[in-house]
């Protein structure tokens, strides 16, 4: 089987930006396994069910095609049942109904083999919650990455505001800390590093020495 590279953490860790930086380096594949969950919760928006309503969002889950085109030189986009939801993905909204729905059993195992097929020749960077521990356990590296909820919440504050959206600093780390305690305290799959998995603690590092840091441990 191809090589894996799993890369997880909290939001705002730096993840996304990492792990695809990391890609593009190795030449490898990239699975953002969060977009898989914010896409579920995006399309069940749009169908208007209910978050409290786990048997509708399993359906939902089943019903909604999620994929990837990369773009030259730009962030790839991601198609919801063929529409561009590239922005709408990203909002905190679309985050905080991903959480919810991550924590539905029977959404995860619908999920599990759709984030199995990104293993491929010559190697996969996978970023998300559980790839460690769950998805990849077999996983040749394992990175954890962390930062200070607040350096999370400045981090997300300028990516949204260089995108246009408007929000606020203090209404983000409320929203962070949320959605860590929810990630880290549900049954399913709760946040936390692999027994294995190399911590490396981004709070004040740049990313191009989180990157270095990062192909250190594949490169040995
Ligand atoms: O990484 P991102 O912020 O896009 O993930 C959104 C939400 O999806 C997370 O807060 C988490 O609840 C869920 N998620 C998950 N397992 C993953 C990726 C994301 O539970 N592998």
């Amino acid at each position: 089987a191809a090589p894996v590279l799993a890369i997880d953490g909290p939001s705002g860790s730096g993840k996304g930006t990492i792990s695809r930086a990391v890609a593009g380096q190795l030449g490898w594949h990239y699975l953002d396994s969060g977009a898989l969950y914010r896409g579920v919760g995006v399309a069940a928006g749009w169908n208007d069910i209910d978050l409290a309503d786990p048997a509708a969002l399993v359906r939902c889950t089943f019903d909604t095609r999620i994929a990837f085109r990369d773009l030259p030189g730009g962030e790839p986009r991601v198609l919801i049942n063929d529409v561009d939801a590239t922005d709408e993905l990203r909002t905190e909204t679309a985050g905080a109904a991903a959480s919810a729905i991550a924590a539905i059993p029977e959404v995860r195992s619908a999920l599990k083999d759709r984030q199995r097929a990104f293993r491929q020749q010559p190697g996969l960077v996978a970023d998300g919650r559980d790839m460690g521990t769950v998805i990849f356990p077999d996983a040749r590296w394992k990175v954890f990455l962390t930062a200070s909820a607040e350096e999370r919440a400045d981090r997300r504050y300028k990516q949204l505001i260089g995108k246009g959206v408007s929000v606020t600093l203090a209404g983000l780390l409320r929203e962070i800390l949320a959605r860590d305690a929810r990630d880290a305290n549900r049954p399913v799959a709760p946040l936390r590093p692999a027994d294995d998995a190399v911590r490396i603690d981004t709070t004040g590092v740049g990313i191009d020495e989180v990157v270095a840091r990062v192909l250190a441990v594949v490169r040995g």
